[in-house]
């Protein structure tokens, strides 16, 4: 989507924008640190969103706050990883989107986040809007103002 007006570029909505949430890697609040380790280093992410089971989000995970969960004095507890749960590690504080935002408010917030989380009014989550997608967008924009 193009768009030849800086207002018109703030103001156009991010649902156009969004990877859905069919196609975003995700843990659940139960699920065990071991089986989320394994899927962020499966996916390659540095950080996955976490849901619970009515899809709704609780908040992200990344390998650095399983990793620290299991550090040893002099050692990394591996076999710990069975018996701590996510909820145990996660991040409950996220900056996230609603579905009904701007682009203004997901530049704003991008700025401080690799990726940010998208949710409906009743906080089921409906996808991710990444910082490549909205540099990409600028992009476009600003090389346009060029020509
Ligand atoms: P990217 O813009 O593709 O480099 O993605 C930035 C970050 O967004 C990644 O490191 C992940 O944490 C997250 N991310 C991007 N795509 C996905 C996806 N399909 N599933 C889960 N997380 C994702």
């Amino acid at each position: 989507m193009l768009s030849t007006n800086k207002q018109d570029l703030l103001n156009l909505p991010i649902k156009d924008f969004i990877i859905s949430s069919e196609k975003v890697a995700h843990v659940q609040i139960g699920n065990s640190a071991e089986h989320a380790l394994l899927v962020l280093t499966r996916t390659g992410y540095s950080s996955v969103p976490v849901l619970d089971v009515k899809y709704r989000l609780k908040g992200l995970l990344s390998i650095k706050m399983i990793t620290e969960s299991i550090l040893g004095l002099e050692r990394i507890e591996y076999d710990r990883l069975e018996s701590i749960r996510v909820d145990d590690v996660m991040e409950h504080e996220v900056a996230y989107l609603q579905i009904t935002d701007t682009f203004k408010r997901a530049l704003d917030l991008v700025i401080n986040h690799a990726f940010l989380c998208v949710i409906d009014e009743e906080g089921t989550f409906m996808g991710i809007m990444t910082r490549r997608v909205i540099l990409k967008q600028l992009k476009r924009y600003i090389y346009q103002l060029e020509t």
